[in-house]
């Protein structure tokens, strides 16, 4: 029995072994390649999610999802939550 999946991106339902719908798996792929260029010259050092996520245009569920793969298991962000951002300005501040 195949069970129809319902795309965690667009919500369609689909029936394949993927994660995501057919035309969701080029979206996913875009937003893959952006993530890895971040990664690979390690721009993301210091950021939140949420900083990653405008930093690379992918949504912060999609962001949640593809740092669970485990070819991003090395990416440690930045954990404050953005009511702390005052004093890590203040923290940056100090670095200077
Ligand atoms: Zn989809």
């Amino acid at each position: 029995m195949v069970e129809a999946k319902k795309c965690i991106r667009c919500g369609c339902m689909y029936i394949a072994e993927t994660q995501v719908c057919d035309k969701c798996q080029a979206k996913d792929g875009a937003d893959l390649y952006r993530l890895k260029g971040i990664v690979e010259n390690q721009d993301y050092e210091g950021m939140t999610q949420g900083e990653l996520s405008i930093a690379t245009g992918i949504t912060n569920k999609n962001l949640t999802r593809f740092l669970g793969y485990d070819e991003f298991k090395g990416v440690c962000l930045n954990e404050q939550a953005i009511a702390a951002s005052g004093k890590a300005q203040e923290g940056i501040t100090e670095l200077v």
